[in-house]
């Protein structure tokens, strides 16, 4: 039996990144870019107004007010998306849209509102500062500077910037295809016939969830009943996926057939059992660089599993930098007690209270109670060597859902 983290160290070591590929910007959406990009132009690419107004040399309105108007001749409308040809000279104003490029000879704009439109003419009534509602060319980004760099997460705002930089296509990473296989002789897809003690294999679609969640592309193999040809038939299916994943039949039971099947075929073996709770039949293979989680059968033990070891590893073939789901600290409101050994992943609901956040458990901890988990939005993570810990103290809290 090895620890967690030496679990977590071997898998990571075990796995890199998948190769790149080129999608539309849109289709980028939670991808990690592979490229870093630079700008080809400045942002915003003139300077421009960032008032409807008047375009105004601030030398003729710098002494305007409400009682000492300025009076200005209004010598064109300018609308955003065009240059204007003229020149502002000495008491003269362009009116003038958002966006729209600042006209030569004006420095400043002055707001719709501190103004008075006349005919022809415009009152100033309230001089700001020279520059004052002039957006600068480059202000955003400068042409030339790097704006989003490989190993970024593509959120909406960079897909918004690739979009500005004249990106329709970048190069992320690709996902990989995950293969799911459920054994077990009492399973049966939904909507089967459930007749003589059959129940769902919930975990092919829990499975097939999480491999989504993280942004990978599951396969679901169906189900193999506890028959060493009808499992290895559906291993050799998998295989061609980038990672497999099979779910039960990987403890010590009589007809727990996964681990023979997988050395019969040549896989090697990284490790078999691991210092927790739940989760601890959980075994990891690697076969021609591709890696193999065999996941205990139990629907808790199978996500937990998945959140500890699969996950991290999906999202490194993907590229991503941060592997892990964020942990915090929660004050616990129960106590909890547990053997020394392993470590414990405890479902829990997190609050945010007034002085921080507050964790409970959510009740009974059967590693078959699934019920259990739709109520966690985080695991309460209790170390190995630890027997009790008492309601009011310090522990901490991996959340389920918030993604890194
Ligand atoms: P095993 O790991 O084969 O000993 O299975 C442990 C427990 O998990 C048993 O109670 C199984 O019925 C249950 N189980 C196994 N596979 C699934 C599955 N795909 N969906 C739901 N429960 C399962
Ligand atoms: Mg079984």
């Amino acid at each position: 039996m090895i620890r967690v983290d030496e679990a977590i160290d071997k898998i990571l070591s075990h796995t890199k990144p998948l190769g790149f590929e080129k999608v539309s910007i849109l289709y980028g959406l939670g991808r990690v870019i592979a490229e870093d990009v630079g700008a080809p132009r400045d942002l915003p690419p003139y300077d421009n107004s960032g008032m409807d107004g008047y375009a105004v040399r601030f030398e003729d309105v710098k002494n305007a007010s409400k009682t000492n108007p300025v009076r200005l001749e209004v010598i064109e409308d300018l609308r955003a998306g065009f240059f204007s040809e003229k020149t502002v000279q000495k008491d003269q104003a362009i009116r003038i849209m958002t966006g729209a490029p600042i006209p030569k000879g004006a420095d400043t704009v002055v707001p719709v509102e501190e103004t008075d439109r006349e005919n022809g003419f415009v009152n100033i009534l309230r001089a700001g500062f020279k520059g004052e509602y002039i957006r600068r060319v480059g202000e955003d980004i400068r042409r030339g500077n790097m704006v989003i760099s490989a190993g970024d997460i593509l959120r909406p705002s960079e897909i918004g910037m690739l979009a500005s930089m004249g990106r329709s296509f970048v190069s992320v990473y690709q996902r990989p295809t995950v293969a799911i296989l459920c054994t077990g002789e009492e399973l049966v897809d939904v909507g089967e016939n459930l007749d003589g003690a059959k129940i769902v294999s919930s975990n092919s679609y829990t499975l097939a969830a999480q491999v989504k969640e993280c942004g990978a592309i599951p396969i679901q193999l169906g189900i193999a009943r506890d028959r060493k040809d009808e499992i290895k038939e559906k291993i050799l299916q998998g295989l061609w996926a980038d990672v497999f994943i099979s779910s039960a039949g990987v403890s010590v039971g009589d007809y727990d057939f996964v681990r023979d099947v997988l050395k019969e075929l040549g896989v090697e073996l990284i490790f078999w059992r691991v210092a927790m709770k739940p989760g601890k039949p959980v075994a990891f293979w690697m076969f021609k660089g591709k890696p193999i989680f065999s996941l205990p059968g139990n629907p808790v033990s199978s996500m937990v599993t998945f959140e500890q070891f699969v996950r991290p590893a999906l999202l490194k073939m993907m590229g991503h930098r941060q592997l892990f789901r964020p942990i915090i600290e929660a004050i616990l409101k129960e106590d909890i007690r547990k053997e020394p050994g392993k470590r414990h992943f405890v479902r829990a609901v997190v609050s945010y209270e007034k002085e921080g956040y507050f964790a409970t458990t959510t009740g009974a901890q059967g590693s078959g109670i699934l019920s259990s988990m739709l109520k966690a939005n985080g695991l309460i993570i209790i170390p190995e060597d630890c027997e009790v810990v008492r309601a009011g103290e310090k522990v901490k809290v991996q959340l389920l859902e918030r993604n890194s």
